[in-house]
């Protein structure tokens, strides 16, 4: 056993990983919802994530305009929330928004 949670590639899919079972690589505290830049996240470092503004040279990627993945739900305050690695979901207001852009 490790007590370091290994970190999981951005680019794998949602059914290969260990969903709401491995620890977060970046805070050690929650499971992993949804894929980061570079590697899977919990939804409040995934949502830290994206608060920073893309790079000017990084522009292969389209971005979304507002992040709605956060531990709290933007519309409601609740922070009934969750995740599959390709949608996020309010479990309060029923709020659910596509996080996954590439692909179908
Ligand atoms: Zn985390
Ligand atoms: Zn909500």
């Amino acid at each position: 056993m490790t007590l370091v949670p290994e970190p999981f590639p951005a680019r794998l899919l949602p059914e290969e990983v260990p969903l709401g079972t491995a620890l977060c690589p970046r805070c050690h505290e929650r499971p992993i919802k949804l894929a980061g830049q570079e590697v899977w996240l919990c939804i409040a470092c995934y949502a830290l994530e994206h608060q920073h503004p893309p790079r000017p040279g990084d522009r292969s990627r389209s971005y979304l305009p507002a992040n709605f993945a956060t531990p709290e739900c933007l519309a409601c305050g609740s922070g009934a929330v969750d995740a599959d690695g390709r949608l996020w979901w309010c479990t309060s207001c029923r709020l659910c928004t596509r996080v996954r852009g590439e692909g179908r």
